[in-house]
């Protein structure tokens, strides 16, 4: 029999950290909490196997389950001494969602549940507080009409009013009516009418009842919130985040613990250290006599923890450490107690019930990147953790984050500030703002920058969130919706800007007599909290010296080296900044379209609707010095390393001219008529010319241009040679699928090369051979390849175009519809598909080695910069990566700690 339940609490507990794919994160940090014996109401949670069963089963309970519940929930009660469902003495438990992984806010929680006609008057008489009690029953009524009868039976509002807003309306209206300003003020008389009216309603929209039945409602909740995990902001967060369907959620029941039965009670967030700093202090969130929910929400602006927590917003509220000193205290000792055992930062929730305090979910914290760096380094430094960990200790994807653009400065002195408000979000960023996400969405779908401004953000807003360059919110704390998500993705990101009153039917903001309308432009400084008008001058990240030395460490581990995609001085010294050992594809095609190439590319044309080898061979001359020079600059600055310079690539016809001034001037060098260029640049249209006359196709059909390009490559190298310098050229053939295109090359290049030699008068000129592999068929035969080649560079882009026969130009019309109905878990072109891509490098590798054992294996696709993919390449035993200058020290932290992880691998 499969064991579905696992129980937590002072008396006993199963599980323990190290289960998060059977318990979920959630519930596996209860368990060791419990074991390290810290205030855990008691509770068991339901395995993530359990929930994977339930929807084996079509949404019906695996037969067993049940029988274990009233089990676990027997001990629930022995340990606290009340019984669910008893009129006297009630137990309520509250039912939350845990996947392995954490989802903030994507799946569902209900609280309360076993609250009824028949344990009211119990509690009532229990607590002594009727007020509390039906504060209580009203949440439970809007969580479970919400959660298990709407969105669990899948009813979606016509009017997009679901029952949740229909019963918040219904209680705004009542506070209206009698002139309450805060929930707490409402009285019981009026809480007990709401309830009714609630339940009347509820009937009326849902065709149902809400349950008077304790297990009735418990098992409803255990449903839902299985059935949330396919909810459409779970899947779309999934889809996000490249979370597997097949983890499934467990689900958490645990007793009820109050936070809001008066001034002695409290709830609150926490981090052990500074999320946003890294900071070594304890920093946190409280609100007394409130609800976890109410500090997430944003709804009341929550207290600081202490007088570290203090800023603007909050610094006129008392603080936990003033208001409750040895609450406070045995909170400090069990935050230090959590970070010696976790030896990580901790994200942990509390509440205290009449003064005494539970601990309620404990978990390695988001944080920004600076603050990642700060911590990694700290704890090292302190000595909790060893080089190794620390290194594994920032994500390769949040280092975006520590390169990424800041305000200028200067730019900030002059700017006109339009509010501030909490740096939940590091960095800079400017946009237009927009009001809702999905204008969001449809804004930076036609490529516009936005900021999208909210009162608060809920899950609804995830998309919309993604869209946005930068978030801003009027409301919530550094623990709110939008300050967790932003974070967690390292987004620029302002909350609790109370200044800002957003009317959301005209779509307009006021800060004080101001008016900004949708689409003005706004620039965060999510480092500081400042929203400024305009759009202000961004800068580079500067030197971060901490971040060296991190990266410095990195490397100790790494085995595979990293190179760069780069085809200019400027971009080589760039990557070479950011650790670069090498250039792993220039693509000489890019010469043609930088700064200053008019004459180059009118020559190039020109070489191209060339008819004669002889009018062909006169442009490539006049071409050559361009070419060389070019090659040269590159090869200068990365002197003692080296350079791989790929043979021309594209088909010619994208090359040709398209403006009736360019096509003239041709015409006019060529002394022929404008038709006749026409006639010429047609005869070069492919119906598929990705899969056309490019590559080293060009090169058979046109050998001098493949002569004048080697020839520059050698020129230069040798006058570098001359000079002093140690140029380390590769000389790589694109586009092949056959040896015989590469022994076709070779013959030119071994030519050109002694010819160099003799005509500069030097012994050596060292060099390499190459090719990409880029067709499958390439790979297949890679040992026959390799006869000629003394080095592979996948070409990972072509290479998936060509496995999967996806366009690279067209796979957008598509793709999200790939991902959307889980065919793909993420762009092949973007991740390395490793099942079939992937095993294609596997078999050129093998191949490729078997007939040259020396030779040198790299990849120079997009893929190269993929922390994922990085960590492929290091097990498949390739010797370098290549990827675009900023994304090197992306691909230096993953490839450390891909040695890390697989160390035995070749
Ligand atoms: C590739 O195909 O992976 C590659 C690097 O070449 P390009 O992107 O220039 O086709
Ligand atoms: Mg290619």
């Amino acid at each position: 029999m499969t064991k579905y339940i696992y129980e937590f609490g002072p008396d006993k507990t199963d599980g323990d950290a190290s289960q998060k794919n059977l318990l979920g994160g959630k519930g596996a940090n209860l368990a060791e909490m419990a074991k390290l014996k810290l205030p855990v109401p008691p509770g068991f949670t339901i395995s993530t196997e359990c929930c994977n069963h339930y929807f084996d089963l079509n949404g019906r309970f695996p037969d067993t389950l049940e029988g274990e519940i009233l089990k676990a929930m027997a001990n629930i009660e022995s340990q606290t001494g009340m019984v669910f469902g008893d009129p006297e003495n009630p137990l309520l438990v509250s039912c939350r969602s845990g996947a392995r992984s954490s989802m903030p806010g994507m799946m569902e929680t209900i609280l309360n549940v076993g609250l009824c006609t028949a344990t009211i008057p119990g509690l009532i008489k229990k607590t002594n507080n009727e007020w509390f009690v039906y504060d209580a029953y009203r949440r439970l009524i809007m969580m479970y009409s919400d959660v298990v009868m709407e969105k669990a039976e899948q009813i979606t509002p016509g009017d997009g009013m679901g029952i949740r807003l229909n019963l918040e309306m219904m209680m705004n209206n009542l506070k209206n009516d009698k002139g309450y300003d805060n929930d707490t003020d409402i009285c019981v008389e009026d809480l007990k009418a709401l309830c009714e009216l609630f339940k009347k309603k509820i009937r009326e929209d849902l065709g149902a009842d809400f349950p008077d039945d304790p297990k009735e409602q418990l098992m409803g909740s255990i449903g839902a919130v299985f059935k949330s995990w396919n909810g459409k902001r779970a899947v779309s967060y999934r889809r996000i985040e490249h979370i597997p369907d097949s983890w499934g959620t467990a689900v958490n029941v645990q007793t009820m613990v109050f936070g809001n039965m008066g001034e002695t009670s409290a709830t609150g967030v926490a981090f052990t250290r500074d999320p946003a700093t890294g900071h070594n202090k304890f920093y946190g969130e409280w609100l007394v006599n409130a609800q976890g929910e109410d500090v997430v929400a944003g709804t009341r602006t929550p207290n600081p923890l202490n007088n570290d927590t203090q800023n603007a917003q909050n610094k006129h509220l008392p603080s936990l450490e003033e208001s409750m000193p040895a609450l406070y205290k045995q909170l400090f000792d069990i935050r230090n107690l959590l970070e010696a055992h976790y030896k990580d930062m901790q994200d942990i929730e509390f509440t205290i019930q009449e003064g005494r305090l539970y601990m309620l979910q404990c978990r390695v914290g988001k944080r920004t990147a600076t603050a990642a760096l700060n911590m990694a380094m700290d704890m090292l430094e302190e000595g909790t953790i060893d080089e190794k960990t620390m290194v594994c200790r920032l994500d390769p994807k949040i280092l975006d984050d520590l390169l990424h653009p800041i305000v200028d400065p200067e730019a900030e002195q002059t700017a006109v500030k339009v509010a501030e408000g909490l740096p939940a979000g590091p960095g800079g960023a400017w946009g237009q703002i927009v009001f809702t996400a999905d204008d969001a969405v449809q804004w930076a779908k036609s490529n516009k920058k936005v900021i999208l401004v909210r009162e608060e953000t809920n899950p609804e807003d995830i998309e919309g969130m993604r869209a946005a360059a930068a978030i801003l919110t009027a409301r919530g704390g550094m623990t709110s919706h939008a300050a967790l998500v932003a974070r967690g993705w390292g987004k620029c990101c302002i909350v609790g800007a109370g200044a800002l009153k957003i009317n959301f039917e005209t779509k307009e903001l006021r800060v004080g007599t101001r008016v900004f309308k949708e689409g003005d432009t706004f620039t965060l400084n999510g480092t500081k909290g400042i929203v400024y008008q305009d759009q202000l001058k961004m800068k580079n990240a500067s030197e971060n010296v901490r971040f060296k030395a991190f990266m410095d460490i990195a490397d100790k581990y790494r085995t595979m080296q990293v190179r760069t995609n780069a085809d200019t001085p400027e971009d080589a010294m760039t990557a070479l900044d950011f650790g670069a050992q090498g250039i792993g594809l220039f693509r000489t095609e890019h010469m043609f379209y930088g700064a200053d190439s008019d004459k180059a590319l009118f020559l190039l044309r020109r070489m191209i609707l060339s008819k004669t080898c002889e009018e062909r061979e006169a442009a490539l001359e006049e071409l050559f010095p361009f070419v060389k020079e070019e090659i040269k600059a590159t090869l200068e600055v990365m002197d003692n390393l080296p350079v791989t310079l790929r043979l021309l690539d594209p088909p010619l016809h994208e090359f040709v001219p398209q403006s009736r001034e360019n096509q003239q001037e041709i015409a006019d060098a060529l002394h022929i008529d404008i038709e006749e260029v026409f006639k010429r640049s047609e005869k070069l249209l492919e119906s598929n010319p990705m899969i056309g006359h490019r590559g080293v196709r060009l090169g058979i059909t046109y050998p001098e241009i493949c002569h004048m390009q080697v020839k520059a490559i050698f020129e230069a190298s040798a006058e570098l040679i001359k000079a002093g310098k140690h140029p380390i050229p590769e000389i790589m053939v694109p586009v092949t699928c056959n040896e015989k295109e590469l022994a076709f090359v070779q013959e030119i290049v071994t030519q050109c090369h002694d010819q160099v030699l003799k005509a500069y008068e030097i012994d050596a000129l060292p060099y390499l051979y190459g090719t990409m592999i880029e067709i499958p068929r390439a790979a297949l035969i890679a040992d026959k390849m390799a006869e000629y080649a003394q080095f592979f560079s996948f070409g990972t882009n072509d290479l998936t175009q060509m496995s999967f026969g996806f366009s690279r130009d067209d796979i957008g019309a598509f793709m999200n519809d790939y991902i959307d109905n889980a065919i793909l878990s993420s762009d092949p072109f973007e991740t390395l598909d490793q099942e079939a891509v992937g095993g294609l490098v596997t078999t050129a590798v093998e191949r490729g080695r078997k007939t040259r054992p020396d030779i040198k294996l790299g990849i120079c696709g997009e893929h190269g910069g993929d922390p994922e993919s990085v960590v492929f390449c290091h097990k498949t035993g390739l010797n370098y990566v290549s990827c675009s200058p900023y994304r090197v020290p992306i691909a230096r932290l993953a490839a450390a700690q891909a040695a890390i992880m697989y160390p035995d691998c070749p």
